[in-house]
């Protein structure tokens, strides 16, 4: 095997490749100090290796450019070879979750996680692709394939946009289940989406964009179909394109991806009625962005823009003058009658852009389902699923706001559900197990998930108390709330609660929370009204049926779901790695990579590891697997299941350090164990 190999070479003092490119799992390092782990990942790199094990834990590094190593050739080589026979890749780690899942006949999911800009949707497509072009495949289940690898740039069109640390970044959750029947057939898929960042439609900071999808279409899109949606062929012509100055960037080739988009939309059987539906609703919000209020005389607002207003009722067949009511006069209760009160230009801007974020949201939702249903499988057959989880990665701008907030807490969930699933039941189990242990000491951000999401207490409840308060709650107050019930809390700090030294860092309304990735600063202006989502009463009207339900509650309590459906399958991790801030082919930024390995707890994920077992199996099921292999167990072992697995590894030739056995199962230190058993067993 090919590490077998590198250490032979590295015995016989010929070190050269060993010193070249340094080692392919960490594992096998001689030291496992910080250092060591940095220069290595660093040795790789220079040689365009991104991909190094920590067993079978995944690490990748972004290289910003394209390098060789994903095409057709290499998927077939690493095709049903086990894990460490080549060098690290993120095909062997798809292969390995499919072929697991085949033989053991579970489910399987894949976390891929890392900041914003590291690499995680390239590296979830990568993987979608191993799946959708290695699979076996007859010619009906290629057009499952097509539309799975075609949900692809239709989601990132309306879900991506360039911010300042990544020209095509998530802004969106997702979760797709690949499902396979028992030949391994892909035969279908299903996404959940999570919180799409809305109030970019309607706001962008400077350097970032809106949605990709819109620049497309009014870069790429038909002569006709723009005359037939009002638009004019120039970004520059929309507020809501224009207000992070950067409609053109030099990475994103809009008039190609509008072309791509289409073609996907084709693919993935949405029909023309609807695909026309789906651009008159983004030439909707263009024109709906252009609305101009000005203010009479007794500062009422005024809609003086009839050509947007005419286009925006007509493409969305809404009645134009409901629709002018609706976004300059709110109903209000006076002595049990309703009268219209007339909005001052503030509050209509306010409801234009409310209505523009629920148009646009219900649109990618929408869009979601529409997808799903046409990789819908409708073969009712048993069958089990990779789930593959890409979401937005952690971010700290100069501004921070209540997405931040979400997409940060997020994170904080995933981060948690790592530490579990590896450190905390890892460590737990040997203990249960009776193996002997030396606990490795890890940072556990449950403290930090709590003070966000404990009921009654935590962030996301304090907010909600604050939305729902009758009367003169608002943003300010919210954080009085949070100051009075945080107090001296560790990870949390505002300007009142700071030491002299903190607080000059701070604004009077922010308030910072030390994550577990980093300190983040968050304004807390808009977090009443961006967690109450809700549209002013009469402009429900017009936008159709908007969801009531508090924002950053509903988020809360899908996460939960989403980790009780991962905490159901085998776990593959991909842990990806920014090389560098300003997106430079080849630039290993030491500093930079040092602070991720550290919060993302890598140096404690490799001595768990290292001291540790790579696999453990039920005595059972070990025995019942590989009885074959002696004779003295096949074709029955009379005896308790423990003792059989005993005889069968000494017959195998375990030496005493290899293996351990536990209280109901055996653990076995290195994979290259375990591999060597399964290829005996299929050559037998
Ligand atoms: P976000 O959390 O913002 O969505 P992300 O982790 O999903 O970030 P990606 O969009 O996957 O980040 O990657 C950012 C960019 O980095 C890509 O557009 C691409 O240019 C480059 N990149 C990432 N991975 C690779 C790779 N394996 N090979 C070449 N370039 C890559
Ligand atoms: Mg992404």
């Amino acid at each position: 095997m090919y590490l077998v190999v590198q250490g032979q070479l590295d015995m016989e003092g010929a070190l050269t490749a060993r010193d070249r490119v340094g080692i392919q799992d960490f594992v096998l390092l001689d030291e496992t100090t910080e250092t060591a782990f940095l220069s290595n990942l660093k040795k790789r790199f220079s040689e365009d290796l991104i991909y190094t094990y920590i067993g079978t834990l995944l690490v990748s590094v972004n290289p910003y450019k394209e390098l060789d190593i994903y095409n057709k050739k290499q998927m077939d080589l690493y095709m049903g070879v086990n894990f460490f026979e080549l060098p690290p890749h993120i095909y062997a780690l798809a292969d390995n979750a499919y072929h697991t899942m085949l033989t053991e006949f579970n489910n399987h999911f894949i976390l891929i996680s890392g900041e914003s800009g590291a690499g995680k949707t390239e590296a979830s497509k990568k993987i979608l692709q191993y799946y959708a072009v290695s699979c076996p495949s007859t010619t009906l289940l290629d057009t499952v394939r097509d539309k799975m690898l075609m949900s692809n740039p239709v989601l990132e069109a309306f879900g991506n946009a360039k911010t300042l640390k990544n020209d095509n970044s998530s802004r969106f959750g997702k979760y797709m289940d690949i499902q396979f029947d028992s030949q391994g057939d892909a035969v279908g898929g299903h996404i959940l989406n999570y919180l799409l960042e809305k109030s970019r439609v309607v706001h962008q900071n400077h350097g970032e964009r809106n949605f990709h999808i819109f620049y497309q279409l009014v870069q790429g899109g038909e002569e006709d179909l723009l005359h037939q949606l009002g638009l004019e062929r120039d970004c520059q012509h929309y507020n809501y394109l224009t207000q992070g100055e950067c409609a053109i960037v030099s990475s994103i080739n809009d008039k190609n991806d509008w072309k791509t988009v289409k073609n996907a939309l084709n693919v993935i059987n949405i029909d023309e009625t609807d695909i026309n539906h789906l651009f008159e609703i983004i030439a909707s919000v263009l024109h709906l962005g252009n609305f101009h209020f000005e203010s009479n005389s007794k500062g009422q607002a005024i809609l003086n823009s009839n050509a947007e207003l005419r286009w925006f009722s007509s493409l969305l067949g809404v009645n134009a003058e409901t629709l002018r009511k609706g976004l300059t006069f709110r109903w209000i209760e006076v002595k049990k009658d309703e009268v219209l009160s007339p909005f001052t230009t503030d509050h209509a801007i306010y409801a234009r852009d409310a209505l523009a974020k629920a148009v646009y949201g219900r649109t990618f939702t929408w869009l979601v389902n529409k997808i799903n249903e046409s990789m819908e499988n409708t073969n009712s057959t048993r069958k089990t699923v990779i789930g593959l989880l890409d979401i937005y990665g952690f971010e700290v701008f100069n501004l921070n706001s209540f997405e931040q907030f979400c997409i940060n807490y997020c994170n904080e969930k995933l981060q948690q559900l790592f530490i579990q699933l590896t450190l905390k039941s890892e460590q737990e189990e040997y203990e249960a197990e009776n193996i002997e242990w030396e606990p490795v000491q890890f940072f556990n951000n449950k403290i930090i998930c709590d003070l966000v999401e404990e009921r009654h207490r935590g962030i996301i409840s304090i907010l909600d108390e604050e939305c729902l308060r009758p009367g003169d709650a608002t943003d300010l107050t919210f954080l009085e709330r949070l100051e009075e019930k945080m107090g001296s809390h560790p990870h949390f700090v505002t300007h009142r609660l700071a030491d002299k030294m903190t607080r000059k860092t701070l604004e009077r309304g922010d308030f910072r929370l030390l994550h577990y990735a980093g300190e983040v600063t968050y304004c807390v202006v808009g977090f009443l009204d961006k967690n109450n989502d809700l549209l002013y009463r009469n402009i429900k009207d017009v936008s159709l049926h908007v969801s009531y339900g508090i924002v950053a509650t509903q988020f809360k309590s899908s996460l939960l779901k989403l980790t009780e459906i991962l905490m159901a399958k085998e776990a593959w991790y991909v842990r990806c790695l920014k090389s560098n801030e300003s997106k430079q082919p080849g630039k290993f930024d030491e500093a930079l990579i040092r602070h991720q390995v550290k919060y993302l707890g890598l140096m404690e994920h490799l001595r768990v590891r290292r001291a540790g077992f790579a696999y453990r199996r039920r005595y059972d099921v070990f025995l019942q697997r590989y009885k074959p292999l002696c004779p003295a167990t096949w074709p029955h072992w009379r005896g308790e299941p423990a003792d059989g697995v005993e005889v069968l590894v000494q017959h195998l030739g375990y030496l005493p350090h290899e293996y351990k056995m536990g209280r109901t199962k055996i653990f076995i230190r290195h994979a290259r164990t375990l591999f060597a058993t399964e290829d005996a067993f299929e050559r037998c």
